[in-house]
């Protein structure tokens, strides 16, 4: 099997579910003793968040180039970064390495395509709610509008992410907001809702949402788990 490495710890709360997943899924395809060859880089997400928070997104990206050139040099073919928002900065990091960077955005848009959607939600960091990086991409290459909470909104759903769920608190008052929020944008002709942070997914585990919920992470790893099987 190839191997594939995993930039991660951003936060290790969805990393973790990354590890299982791609595990999971080989043993699904081939039975036996079989588990995902991976290489794991973990950062210390509060350095990173650090940088986030700053606006230091040349360090950020500096940063997560020399962890993929390591995991190139031990050996992995391809990587995934298993985080939405650091997406940011995947140009530096495609630069700095030789393999391909499989990108969460191309997952979740790739999904959207397969499902005809045109208008979808976006839950994520007020990184990749209101910057260019995600959207972008996700208009020019697939033909999806997204559309955000109100500011105010947006605000909460960011705070949530760090000071909590990246935190491994997964409390019902923020179940509550994100599912009041998604109701609001199903009102505004959103066909869908994009968990696009990956740590929302463990949020809303198992609940009954507003929209049908398609989760980044888990699509990540499909892409992930494709490149691995070489299928
Ligand atoms: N895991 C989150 C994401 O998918 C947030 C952590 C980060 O800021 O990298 O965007």
């Amino acid at each position: 099997m190839r191997q594939l490495g995993i930039l991660g710890g951003m936060s290790w709360e969805s990393t973790a579910s990354y590890y299982r997943l791609l595990n999971q899924g080989v043993r699904e395809h081939m039975g036996g003793l079989h588990s995902a060859p991976l290489l794991l880089h973990s950062l210390d997400f509060a350095e990173v968040a650090a940088l986030q928070a700053r606006g230091e997104w040349s360090a950020a990206g500096a940063l997560l180039a020399a962890a993929a050139q390591r995991l190139e040099g031990a050996g992995a073919t391809a990587l995934l970064l298993a985080t939405n928002t650091m997406h940011k900065v995947a140009p530096a990091i495609e630069v700095a390495v030789a393999i391909p960077l499989l990108h969460i955005g191309d997952a979740v848009g790739q999904a959207l395509q397969r499902q005809g959607v045109q208008r979808a939600a976006l839950l994520g960091t007020r990184f990749t709610m209101q910057e260019a990086f995600y959207r972008e991409r996700l208009a020019e290459r697939y033909g999806i509008s997204v559309i955000v909470p109100t500011a105010a909104q947006m605000a909460e759903v960011d705070r949530v992410i760090f000071a909590e769920l990246c935190q491994g608190v997964f409390s019902a008052a923020a179940r509550a907001f994100y599912l009041e929020c998604l109701a609001q944008l199903r009102g505004q002709g959103a066909e869908v809702a994009i968990l696009g942070c990956t740590e929302i997914g463990l949020l809303l585990e198992g609940v009954q949402a507003p929209l049908p919920l398609l989760d980044s992470a888990e699509l990540h790893v499909a892409m992930g788990l494709d490149w691995l099987l070489g299928t």
